[in-house]
């Protein structure tokens, strides 16, 4: 059966996110085996990951930090004392038979984050809670056609999941929450965001009802969306099995489903129903975290400037459009290469336009990223303000500075110089030039003349040429139009 577009309207999707990330610490989450993907199988193990009598874990302070980081990013609350939480159940890649997790007592609770809707209007998304917990290993099912392989590496990595509200409305808000929040994490340096990787997971809640209802459908959590355009399909792809469902009167279940992003589809995991009882009681083998206000207070010192700061900052004391903004601010590294040139240039359009033009595609070139790239701010700053004071056009700044500028440690101004490339801003000197131009080129002059507006770019082309590429085009365009109404 096809969902026409009447009634799926007649539906209100729901949807709320539960997205895990590994923390980018140098060891595990209770334990000092180190946490790296990638490494041999199960050489990152240790007893204490193997929850083996007698071991004791210790907390990884470094992940209450990262946790706390991610809570102010979110506005939320931070719990001065929490504890943390035996989840218990039965798993292959569970050696020690139970996760600790924190479950009365989440360390941040009552954020919000503002994601874009369809219509590119603002909306806000309410944050749960924030808790930290520790993964599991990893069962491998497609290397040995008849055994299931184990690799506990990932076994005690430590995650926090951010449980979002049920606020999300459509696919396309899951989109953008999911974007936003791995910028987040990415800015502030907590976990890389690879979703392909699995260091950052998303679980999607989903439920129907019909428009204007007041109480929300049957919801089926979905999982294994190896990106964020496989968290949108299969949000869609449950959104219309849960409406034909309805339509046809089925019956919907509280269950957990796989999506396969192959076909694009969900098939059943397991039902909610028959869910474990995971006899959650607190850990006894650790202390309960205490977090003081001065703690909070240094952490949020060294937070980076967030992307919804360095936006508004943009958008608004900077007068930039929301499109430059949004590319500006898209990694942390190319804004904070923005800032440090808009310390030394108030041209500010001119120099996003720089950095998303002639330094990205320098980058692109030779697949490398701002680290990388040889220019300094301040220098990419320097060579702004000779164009802005005319002392250079745009195209010569482009063709022969910046070029230039990438071989040493010159400034974009001792370039010039140095090239004699300064622009001939002394209209004199450009009048003559244009009028040997008009000379040299009689039957073009007379077109342009008679209204053959398309010899411009001609006339210019060869006073260019004849300047040495140093004219301004702006006013060496205005005296061409002045000069041959005279001539
Ligand atoms: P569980 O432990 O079963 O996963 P949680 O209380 O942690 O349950 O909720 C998980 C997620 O489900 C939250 O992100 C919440 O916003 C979302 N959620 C709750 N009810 C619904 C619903 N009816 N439809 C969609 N999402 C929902
Ligand atoms: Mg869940």
């Amino acid at each position: 059966m096809e969902l026409s577009e009447e009634i799926r309207n007649k539906y209100q999707p729901v949807i709320g996110l539960e997205i895990h990330a590994q923390m980018l610490t140098n060891t595990k989450a209770y334990s000092n085996d180190k946490n790296e993907y990638g490494a041999a199988p199960n050489t990152n193990v240790s007893p204490i990951t193997l929850g083996h009598p007698g071991t004791l874990p210790r907390m990884n302070a470094k992940t209450i930090d990262y946790a706390i980081k991610m809570g102010l990013a979110l506005g939320c609350d931070i719990a001065p004392e929490q504890h943390f939480a035996r989840k218990n159940y039965f798993y292959p890649d569970l050696p020690k038979g139970y996760q600790i997790t924190q479950d009365t007592t989440p360390i941040c609770t009552g954020g919000k984050v503002f994601v874009k809707n369809e219509k590119g209007e603002t909306k806000k998304i309410g944050i749960t809670r924030i808790h930290m917990e520790e993964d599991a290993g990893k069962s491998i099912h497609d290397i040995d056609p008849f055994n299931t392989l184990i690799d506990l590496n990932r076994a005690g990595v430590p995650l926090i999941e951010i449980v979002s509200e049920p606020d999300i409305r459509s696919s396309q808000e899951a989109y953008n929450y999911v974007t936003e929040i791995r910028q987040l994490v990415r800015y502030l340096e907590i976990c890389d965001g690879n979703m392909e990787e699995g260091s950052l997971r998303c679980d999607a809640n989903i439920s129907v009802m019909l428009k204007g209802a007041k109480e929300y459908g049957v919801r089926v959590e979905v999982k294994n969306m190896n990106s964020i355009r496989n968290v949108q399909r299969a949000i869609e792809h449950e959104i219309t099995r849960h409406i034909l469902a309805i339509e046809k009167g089925e019956q919907l279940f509280q269950e957990t489903r796989n999506f396969d992003a192959l076909k694009g589809v969900t098939t059943a995991m397991r039902s909610k129903e028959a869910a474990n009882d995971y006899r959650f009681f607190p850990e006894p083998d650790l202390q309960p975290i205490r977090v003081a206000p001065a703690k909070i207070d240094q952490l949020r010192a060294e937070m980076p400037p967030l992307p919804a700061e360095l936006m508004s900052k943009y958008t608004g004391e900077l007068k930039l459009s929301e499109y430059d903004a949004q590319i500006l601010t898209d990694q942390k590294e190319i804004a904070l290469y923005f800032e440090e040139i808009i310390k030394h240039t108030s041209n500010y359009k001119m120099a996003a336009n720089w950095l998303m033009g002639d330094v990205k595609s320098y980058m692109n070139s030779k697949a490398i990223g701002i680290k990388d790239f040889p220019i300094s701010a301040q220098n990419i700053a320097g060579l702004v303000n000779l164009i802005d004071e005319g002392k250079v056009s745009n195209n010569l700044a482009s063709q022969k500075v910046f070029p230039e500028l990438l071989k040493g440690t010159m400034t974009a101004l001792e370039i010039a110089e140095e090239h004699d490339w300064i622009q001939n801003s002394d209209e004199s000197d450009l009048k003559s030039i244009i009028l040997a131009v008009f000379e040299e080129n009689p039957a073009e002059f007379e077109r342009f003349k008679a209204g053959e507006k398309k010899l411009t770019g001609f006339i210019m082309g060869k006073v260019m040429q004849k300047s040495a590429g140093k004219a301004d085009p702006r006013s060496a365009s205005k005296l061409i139009n002045e000069l041959s109404q005279v001539q």
